[in-house]
């Protein structure tokens, strides 16, 4: 079928929108008409290059939208169903086999390579042939060929164009939080980076029961929307140091700390404020150069540094519990998107890169 898709076709070229085809849906797959597409640093990360996605390619990987048609062995939805789509495990591997599909040993070649498992691509134009399935989805178009595995079904009395953050970002910044920090009610947490990954973290910190979440981040705008999302307190790196004022607002240092950065001098600011016994997550996409110098004796007294991918969350089970948050107004995700045409994608990378707006979200 003709589809309206954004189309990358060089390192860090702009989008172009133009018609492709795409392919019917096979046995196990899932089409799914788009209503919504998050757009997450992982997209802009692929179009320039810092992961090596192949070109011509659309990308998308936060969609969300009304099932059209499936596969004749898909069980899991039906036309009409509304669904988020998340990430591709190949659910074969040893963490697969674990229950840890978001460690999948096999994730780069499912989500990143533009094709499907089996090396069959998705979308053509004409005789050219476009790289699609970033995700399993790419979901900058108008129609997202999904596979059932990817494909999550949610409650349709929530506007279904506002849940497709909930595929990626959302989830991993929530789910870092909620499980794999999982910090007590009453403890404290300190988020690095309040875009909409660190966002989310913070309100999650505040559905966990935290009560003092501090959130940290070079942006006076992104610091004032942390408060309405829940911070408890905020600190600008351009005018105090973040981990002596961590030491002042916590006393002993803070009990959960998650770094949304990936930029090494960020790191070591947030496990420098950890008290004994804190544990700091890493989720920010780092050079593949960066080290973490931490000296060992700062590790003893019990504290921990480790990284999570994907909020460490099975999305069939963890996306359902973030609407049904968000619909009784604990976890308002809606108030951090910015909603743009499709057509005006590159407005969109503009305003996310400067910070304009915490999530972009594309509608065709
Ligand atoms: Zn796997
Ligand atoms: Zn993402």
């Amino acid at each position: 079928m003709k589809i309206k898709a954004a189309v990358v076709r060089e390192k860090g070229g702009s989008f172009q929108i133009e018609e492709v085809e795409l392919d019917e849906p096979r046995e196990d797959e899932v089409l799914v008409r788009i209503a919504g597409a998050g757009l997450c640093h992982t997209d802009l990360a692929a179009k320039d290059q810092l992961v090596p996605s192949p070109f011509p390619i659309v990308l998308g990987h936060e969609g969300a939208g009304i099932v059209e048609k499936t596969g004749k062995r898909v069980r899991k939805v039906k036309p009409g169903d509304h669904v988020v789509l998340s990430y591709v495990a190949c659910g074969v591997c040893g963490p697969c086999r674990k229950g840890m599909e978001h460690i999948c040993l096999n994730s780069f070649e499912y989500n990143f390579m533009g094709r499907r498992p089996d090396g069959s691509r998705t979308m053509k134009k004409g005789r050219e042939a476009i790289n699609g399935a970033f995700f399993g989805q790419s979901s900058f178009a108008s129609f997202a060929l999904a596979n059932e595995r990817n494909t999550v079904k949610v409650d349709d009395d929530v506007p279904i164009e506002s849940l497709g953050p909930l595929g990626c970002g959302v989830q991993t910044g929530a789910g870092a939080v909620i499980n794999a920090l999982s910090p007590k009610p009453g403890s404290s947490l300190a988020v690095f980076g309040t875009g909409g990954v660190g966002m989310s973290a913070v309100m999650a910190g505040a559905v966990c029961g935290c009560t003092k979440i501090i959130a940290v981040d070079v942006k006076e705008a992104r610091l004032k929307a942390a408060r309405r999302f829940g911070a408890t307190h905020v600190i600008n790196p351009r005018k105090a140091d973040p981990t002596k004022a961590i030491l002042k607002i916590t006393g002993e240092g803070v009990d959960y700390a998650l770094d949304t950065t990936g930029i090494t001098g960020v790191i070591n600011q947030a496990v420098g404020a950890l008290a004994a016994g804190g544990a700091c997550g890493l989720i920010g996409i780092s050079s593949p150069d960066a080290r973490l110098e931490t000296p060992i004796g700062t590790m003893m007294h019990g504290r921990s540094i480790f990284g999570i991918i994907e909020g460490n969350a099975v999305p069939d089970i963890f996306i359902p519990q973030m609407v049904e948050l968000h619909k009784q107004g604990r976890f308002p995700v809606d108030r951090m998107i910015t909603y743009y045409d499709l057509d005006r994608i590159n407005e969109a990378v503009e305003d996310a890169e400067s910070g304009r707006t915490l999530k972009a979200v594309l509608q065709p």
